[in-house]
């Protein structure tokens, strides 16, 4: 890639957790790179997540999506502490682990799954006896018929990662845009040149980007659209007098992730209403049922807030990862969907040596955009 006046080499439309983790990526291999967020950056799907790292927990999802997964899980240690030093701050790293707890007989089937999973990838999980569970967190319901405990699944404070992240960018030289939307990407012939902004203004680069989220299929100009979905959800928050675990605890109908502050995370409603925003009675209804039923004296605990966000899905539930198969100097990350937290090391280090050309760059088959050729007039963006 050369250098040329004062472009930057590589245009990021969206300083989401994918965004940023590659912009800090590719500015550490040399390169100049520009941000671009039409909000501040890191107020995304990324503000609105749980921080879990659990690529178990998408039993039905298929090998590549687990085994990179599981890559992402097990870089996440050194690349957090690596970027902690950098920018001084802790992002509330983890190692955790998680019980997975079943009350019903298709939540037995699920934890039955999930093990068969853990011993197939070499992952740490055993089952818990009730005695054991009683002991350990005695004020979980009584009514809990199994659980397995995932000792490789970890948590990070997603809002204090964004936050890191955009300081660990701009360490790098990053140049970060907040307040700055971008409406098309601009493309001549068969090559990205830059990109247009919602006033009109344009801004020319080497390389360009897609990283807008749930939002990157409402970018103009592309030959064909990103196919990517929002798929809203709703979480709460609750500061109870006492965690009920140091584990994140998860069933069927929903998660509790403790914070080192005290507060317990509630998650979250799967929605398909479009980018409708915030929160309903219904989905609030949900979260505090669900809240219930594994902590029953979670009931007194007092609300602290609640909010919601767009997961970006794609059609097939793969990320969409790769230089974009028409169009040169044109690149795609996103389609995260519900693991784009977990995601981001391994996100950052292929989609870096990706656009800057480095020959060790691996991204399996199955998240490249040209596989969507395949999906043509199968649905879309909405
Ligand atoms: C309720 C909820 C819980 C979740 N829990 C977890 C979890 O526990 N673990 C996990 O791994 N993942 C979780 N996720 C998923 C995870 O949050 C997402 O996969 C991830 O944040 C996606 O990151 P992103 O950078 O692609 O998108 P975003 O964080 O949404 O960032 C996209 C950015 O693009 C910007 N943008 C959009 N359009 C434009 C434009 N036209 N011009 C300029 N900028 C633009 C936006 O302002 C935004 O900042 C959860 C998501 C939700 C909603």
């Amino acid at each position: 890639m050369t250098r040329n006046g004062d472009r930057p080499d590589l245009l990021v439309v969206g300083g989401g957790v994918i965004g940023l983790s590659v912009a800090r990526d590719v500015a550490r291999r040399g390169l100049r790179v520009t941000v671009l967020d039409r909000d501040e950056p890191g107020r995304g799907a990324s503000w609105a997540a749980a921080g879990m790292l659990s690529p178990l927990a998408e039993a039905h999802a298929s090998r590549p999506f687990l085994e990179f997964g599981l890559a992402s899980l097990r870089m996440y240690g050194d690349w957090v502490r690596e970027l902690e030093s950098e920018v001084g701050e802790s992002v509330e790293y983890r190692e955790c682990g998680k019980l997975l707890l079943a009350f019903t007989r298709s939540g037995s089937a699920r934890l039955d799954e999930q093990e068969r999973l853990a011993r197939r990838y070499s992952v740490s999980a055993s089952r818990a006896e009730p005695e054991w569970l009683r002991r350990e967190d005695p004020d979980l319901a009584r009514s809990v018929r199994g659980a397995l405990l995932v000792e490789e699944d970890y948590r990070v404070d997603n809002r204090l990662l964004v936050r890191a992240l955009e300081g660990g960018a701009r360490r790098a030289r990053v140049e970060i845009r907040a307040g700055t939307a971008v409406r098309e990407i601009r493309i001549q012939g068969d090559r990205a040149l830059g990109v247009i902004l919602e006033d009109g203004s344009s801004l020319d680069a080497g390389t360009i980007l897609v990283a807008a989220g749930a939002w990157s299929g409402r970018l103009e100009g592309l030959s064909r659209t990103v196919p990517i979905r929002p798929v809203r959800g709703q979480m709460l928050s609750l500061a109870p007098e006492q965690l009920p675990s140091r584990r994140m605890l998860e069933a069927e109908e929903g998660y509790l992730v403790p914070r080192d502050d005290g507060r317990l995370l509630v998650g979250g409603t799967m929605e398909e209403v479009g980018f409708r925003p915030g929160n309903t009675v219904r989905g609030i209804r949900e979260l505090l049922e669900s809240a219930i039923h594994l902590v029953p004296s979670l009931e007194s605990a007092p609300i602290v807030d609640f909010w919601s966000g767009f997961r970006p899905a794609s059609i097939d539930g793969h990320p969409i990862l790769g230089p974009d198969p028409e169009v040169r100097d044109l690149f795609v990350a996103t389609g995260h969907y519900r693991n784009g937290i977990l995601l981001a090391p391994l996100t950052a280090r292929t989609m870096g040596a990706v656009i800057t050309g480095e020959t060790e760059a691996s991204l399996p088959p199955e998240f490249l955009p040209s596989r969507l050729l395949a999906h043509e007039g199968s649905g879309g963006a909405s």
